[in-house]
């Protein structure tokens, strides 16, 4: 609580009592937190990469670079780590406009089949290195929803990428698609190593996960389900998660089928 005072006086000057205003300021000063926390989480996560970078840089200048056995190795690892400091300057970048609302959604009808084909195809190659199969629906009739093109992929890409990343070799991931009177439902589904109840909620947090080792291996930045979350919420849509820790998880997301004009 921020308090002020101030003596309440008659015309003639006399103080007959004090005026007390008190103002809650909970909310400012969590803002202020959740603020300066995503800073120094920032700040955190880009040295990271940083560290490692200059350190494998300065190893090979050192004369490592004479060994080509090494050098590939350590040129190999300066080069996924480039690639994680793109991808979070990237993410960062794209999160900070969301929470601004500074992304506009442009609303056409999506063919969401034809949508999820592409983002296969498009990770085919991420999982063929993991021999993980991918499940086609068996009846493909188109369902249609309205939506972001653009945006409505970059969340199942980033949930079937996550699928892939937390899935052990020659596992099973599967997209459902369900088309209700009003709605459409989304279920992307992997066979992986589950999220502990304990971090279901949180796992739509900012730099929040279970592992921070497996999610760095896998070249995760930490931000991919707060965005998520941030563009089903912008299509007026939900996201929840079931689980079970080491058999696998399903996110279900459900859409209103035509978006609200305003
Ligand atoms: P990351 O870049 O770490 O994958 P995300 O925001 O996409 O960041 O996910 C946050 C955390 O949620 C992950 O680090 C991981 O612990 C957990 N997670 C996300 N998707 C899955 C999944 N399909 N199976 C198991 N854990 C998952």
């Amino acid at each position: 609580v921020d308090a002020s005072l101030a003596p309440y006086t008659t015309e003639h000057g006399e103080v007959k009592g004090v005026v007390i205003v008190l103002h809650d300021i909970t909310a400012i000063r969590r803002l202020e937190k959740i603020r300066s926390d995503f800073v120094a989480n920032v700040s955190h996560e880009l040295k990271t990469p940083i560290t490692s970078i200059k350190g494998f840089a300065e190893t090979l200048l050192d004369g490592a670079i004479d060994d080509p056995d090494i050098s590939k190795q350590f040129l190999e690892i300066i080069y996924n780590e480039s690639d994680r400091f793109h991808r979070l300057i990237n993410d960062i970048l794209d999160l900070s406009q969301i929470e601004q609302k500074k992304l506009p959604l442009r609303i056409e009808r999506v063919d969401i089949f034809k949508l999820i084909e592409d983002i296969v195809q498009s990770l085919q190659e991420k999982m063929n290195r993991k021999e993980l199969v991918y499940e086609r629906p068996i009846d493909d009739t188109p369902i249609y929803m309205e939506g972001d093109c653009d945006r409505l992929r970059q969340i199942i890409i980033n949930l079937i990428d996550n699928a892939i990343s937390y899935t052990a070799e020659k596992g099973r991931i599967t997209v459902e698609v369900e088309e209700l009177s009003d709605q459409v439902v989304l279920k992307v589904r992997d066979n992986g190593i589950g999220i502990p109840h304990a971090d279901r909620d949180r796992i739509f947090e900012r730099f929040y996960r279970v592992d921070k080792g497996r999610s760095r291996n896998s070249g995760g930045t930490g931000l991919g389900l707060a965005i998520v979350k941030h563009l089903v919420e912008s299509h007026h849509g939900t996201i929840r998660i079931e689980s079970e820790e080491g058999q696998g998880s399903v996110f279900i997301l459900q859409f209103p089928k035509a978006q609200p004009h305003n």
